[in-house]
Order: structure tokens, then sequence, then C-alpha cells
């Protein structure tokens, strides 16, 4: 008997329920994984209230690090015994032990904890595509990133300063400024604060090549004032609400803007690409140019009080829940 966090229907946070279950034995390509650490990401509360619909009952969740318990037939490059960890795959790592398809799974080097790999499997690999592919940051360029005290954030700000942009990010908080402007921003801004005059204050009226805004709904405008002629607008996430009904004479009228809305699923779909991802990761992580903390840790079975947390922005960098 193991157990795992269940949601029969979307709707808030109460929805996530402690469940018993039994897990059989994995089947072809498949492998059973007990885990040590479990990440909580914003996208999982879209999937829990339904904004992104998944099939129910479910468990929630992609990403955790553990050990591999027994291995299915043809699974072979991962062992009974080995540390590994994953960003990606069917919903259910809100659980304590499960079944996963072996593809996904990569082995973690000795020197990365279950807790750190927790923290920054998929807030890295999201930072990895969006700094390295949908938009290629370069070397003294002034960048926008909102929510820079977030698990994204603050992998993302040090990992954009390593590849030498100047950060600007936007947060809610004097606290979260604080730490935003520790790791990796060049000047950060609160969300009240004049966005768009400070952005073209410090770009010498210029404005950015690039926004990347998970927040969505609320930010948009502000995001697009901020762009440089034909400059590009990464929206990646709905943090505020999604962002609805964009009109392109928009773009036109700021000067021949770009949008895009990524999602990690498009960048990372194979095994190559997780692999690559996983490679840059990694070493950004071992070379110091990426420091990844644990902000908060809450237990498992709390994943709901740990919702909650997170959608009412108090949290700071990543958070893992514990089994
Ligand atoms: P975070 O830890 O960054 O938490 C979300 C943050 O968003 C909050 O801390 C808050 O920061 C900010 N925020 C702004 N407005 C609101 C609001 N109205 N309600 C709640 N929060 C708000 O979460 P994650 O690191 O897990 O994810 C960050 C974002 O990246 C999310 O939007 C997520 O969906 C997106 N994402 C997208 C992926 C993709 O491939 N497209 C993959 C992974 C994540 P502050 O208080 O400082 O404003």
């Amino acid at each position: 008997m193991t157990h795992m966090i269940q949601l029969k229907k979307f709707g808030g946070p109460e929805v996530l329920q402690w469940t018993d279950i039994e897990l059989g034995e994995p089947g072809p390509g498949e492998v059973r994984v007990i885990h040590k650490a479990v990440g909580l990401n914003f996208i999982d509360t879209y999937r829990r209230s339904g904004l992104y619909p998944i099939d129910l009952p479910s468990g929630l969740g992609t990403e955790a690090a553990g050990v591999v318990v027994s291995i299915g037939e043809g699974v072979k490059h991962v062992s009974p015994g080995d540390r590994v960890a994953y960003a990606m795959g069917p919903q259910g790592s809100y659980s304590e032990e499960r079944i996963m398809p072996a593809n996904w799974l990569v082995k973690l080097p000795d020197e990365i904890t279950y807790q750190i790999a927790a923290s920054m499997m998929l807030k890295g690999l999201t930072s990895w595509y969006l700094l390295r592919q949908t938009y290629s940051v370069q070397p003294g360029e002034w960048i926008l990133l909102y929510a820079a005290a977030g698990g994204v954030g603050l992998i993302a700000a040090q990992w954009a300063n390593a590849l030498g942009a100047n950060v600007i990010g936007v947060v809610s908080t004097e606290e979260k400024k604080q730490l935003a402007l520790q790791n990796g921003c060049e000047a950060v801004l609160l969300s009240t604060d004049d966005i768009v005059s400070e952005v073209k204050k410090l770009t010498n009226g210029e404005g950015v090549p690039v926004v990347y805004d998970p927040v969505g709904k609320d930010t948009l405008i502000t995001s697009l004032d901020c762009l440089r002629p034909r400059g590009l607008l990464v929206s990646f996430g709905n943090a505020s609400g999604p962002v609805e009904g964009l009109n392109l004479l928009e773009l036109a009228k700021r000067d021949s803007l770009y949008v895009t809305r990524p999602g990690l699923w498009s960048y990372v779909n194979d095994r190559k690409d997780l692999e690559a991802g996983c490679a840059d990761l990694f070493a950004q992580v071992n070379n110091g140019n990426v420091v990844i903390t644990v902000g908060q840790s809450f237990a498992l079975s709390d994943a709901a009080d740990a919702h909650r947390e997170l959608e009412s922005r108090r949290t700071k960098g990543s958070s893992v829940l514990l089994p």
C-alpha cells in the first residue's frame, strides 16, 4: 500500500485528496520509482483548476526525484538502485511511489540532491528552452523577466546573467526584490512601479528585445509596451489568468512586434531533447552559474496547502513536497 494525491473533480486546492493505492509491477518500458522529493509547479494549479484539462480521476504533477525500485522488460538506461529524476510524463508525481515510463527518467549526478533535483528539473528545462531556443539571449542585451523571484524566475535570471544579459526583474514585494537582485538581476522593479517608463530609462529609451512574461492576462499590454521595434513577447504562463483576444493590430502599431506562447512539451518531446536540455542544465548547476535553492518545503500530504501558498504569491524560488 502506498499513497498519492488524487483529484476527482476540478476546483480549488481542496480537491487534492490524499489517497491509498496499490501499485502493480512495471510493464514493458516502465519503471517503479520511490520518490524522495516532488516538484511543485504553477502549471499543477492549472491542471487542478481545469484550465489545462486532464482526464479524471487523476494524479497530479510531472516532476520528482527518487530511486528506481524495479524495471520492466526492455528498460536499458536505468537499473534498480539508480538515483533518477524527471520533469515530464503522465500526471502522478504527487505520490510516494509510482510507475513511470522509463524514457522520461534521467540519472542524477551524485552532487545533485533529490530536493535540488525536484526544485530544478521542470523549471530548469523551461529556463533552458526559453533562453536558448525560443529566443537566444545575447551578451550585453537588456531583457525583462516577470516573477523573477519565483521558481522559474530565480533559475532563468541567473542563467540569463551567465549568458551576459542584463536582466530587469519584476516582482511584487521588497523582499522578493532583494532576492532577485542576489540571483542574477541587474535591476528589479516592483509590479506597482511604472514598468514601461523604468524599462525605457534603463534601455536609453529603446525598450528590450525580449520580454519573458509568465503572468499573462494582467501584464500583456505592459509587456508589449516594453518591447523595442520588432521585439518578441514570450508569454509563457497564466499566473494572473490566460491571455485572450489579442488584437494583432496591437503588434503592428508598436512597430511589428512578435508574440509566442511556448510550452515545454514543444521543446522537449523526445529523449534527444531531454538529454540535451539536462546536459546543459546540469552543467550550469555544476559550474555554479545557476545556484538552486529550495525556497520552501511541504509534506506531500499537505499539497493543498502548498497550492494555496503558491497561488497567494507567498512562495519564493522553488518549492518541494516531501513524501
Ligand atoms: P512561481 O514560483 O514563479 O510562482 C508564480 C509567480 O507569479 C508568483 O510568485 C508571483 O510572483 C507571480 N504572479 C504574478 N501575478 C500573479 C497572480 N495574479 N497570482 C499568482 N501569482 C502571480 O511559479 P513557477 O516557477 O512554477 O512558474 C512560473 C510561471 O512559469 C507560471 O506562470 C508557469 O505557468 C510558467 N511555466 C511555463 C512553462 C512553459 O513551458 N510554458 C513551464 C513552466 C512554468 P510575484 O509575487 O513576484 O509577482
